[in-house]
């Protein structure tokens, strides 16, 4: 493989296991939609395949390293016993593919929130014996968001672990079901940024970053929306907080996004949004992510590199965000 200036690290990047798919597939009554997740889709090939085939196809498109993770809405969806188990195979069927091809692939954890307690214990399984890097959530589960203090026993263990958290997109839950998936066409575009940075924006709302103060959210799609709005939504947030009555946050918003989250450019290697989310952000704070298989990562890659970036944006980007936050050695 051809040596670039940096090695392009992916850090959205699904996979699944069939015992995931046969759940799924059960509970959805074998009718796959945009609820019942990725049964619905051509992609099950690619998210089987953690191994060679997979291999050839970063190769060939110029992706290094894949950070992978279950694909949404990964064990959510499940009653919490079979949640628990699954999770444990899933994160043990990762940490296999990642120590099979430690330079080509690293994981993050999949743990289920219904269950928090026990999600912890197997997060830290996941992170301190098997060696995985972090923990995806897919948005809500079961209608219910992180900024719920039910949920906090999970995210207590994810900031003690030093690990971070991928809070990636799912089907909007039932407060925001009806306007967003009536909207056929624009579900994912539009409704799967509504419903993830709203759940960001719940847990700043409700301080979570107080309790947590170390801990450390990735959101795709350059942040689904929030760096574009941060400027309108710090300068709101005094007046609206001043007109209720209600105590401040002692930081606020925009000090909590840009000191608690990292972004990630899956779905949107587009100029125009990356340039925005580097002068508000910084690159520091930005990581590459073709999204695949359910984008098709030459195209993606393609458009990445066709972006106008300078040679320590692009570094940091591609390589040194994605480094840090995840510990992966070069
Ligand atoms: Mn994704």
């Amino acid at each position: 493989m051809a040596q670039l200036a940096a090695k392009l690290i992916s850090v959205e990047e699904g996979f699944i296991i069939p015992e995931v798919v046969d759940e799924l597939a059960r509970i959805a009554g074998g009718v796959p939609s945009m609820k019942s997740g990725p049964i619905a889709g051509p992609f099950m090939p690619r998210l089987l395949d953690i191994g060679a085939g997979r291999i050839a196809e970063m190769d060939a498109d110029g992706v290094a390293v894949q950070i992978l993770s279950l694909s949404a809405p990964g064990v959510q969806k499940f009653a919490p016993d079979v949640a628990l188990s699954l999770a444990r195979l899933a994160n043990d069927r990762l940490s296999e593919a990642a120590k099979a091809h430690p330079d080509r692939f690293a994981g993050l954890a999949v743990a289920p929130p219904q269950a928090p307690v026990e999600a912890a214990k197997e997060l830290e399984r996941a992170v301190s014996r098997l060696g995985l890097k972090g923990l995806i959530i897919n948005s809500h589960t079961g209608d219910e968001y992180l900024d719920d203090p039910k949920f906090w026993p999970l995210l207590e263990a994810v900031e003690a672990l030093d690990v971070p958290l991928y809070i990636h997109p799912r089907e909007p839950g039932a407060g925001l079901w009806d306007g967003l998936m009536a909207m056929t066409g624009f579900t994912v575009g539009w409704g799967y940024a509504v419903e993830t940075g709203t759940h960001a924006l719940r847990m700043i709302a409700a301080g979570v970053f107080e309790r947590f103060p170390k801990l450390q959210v990735v959101l795709g799609h350059l942040g689904e929306g929030i760096p574009f709005m941060l400027q309108r939504i710090d300068n709101r947030y005094p007046f609206e907080i001043g007109v209720t009555g209600k105590a401040p946050l002692p930081k606020t918003p925009g000090e909590y996004f840009r000191g608690n989250f990292t972004v990630s450019t899956s779905g949107m290697n587009f100029a125009a949004p990356l340039r925005a989310a580097i002068d508000i952000l910084g690159a520091d704070r930005i990581m590459f992510a073709a999204d695949h298989p359910m984008e098709n990562q030459k195209a993606v890659v393609a458009d990445y590199m066709a972006i106008p970036l300078t040679d320590a944006e692009r570094r940091q980007i591609s390589e040194l965000t994605a480094r840090r936050v995840f510990k992966i050695a070069a």
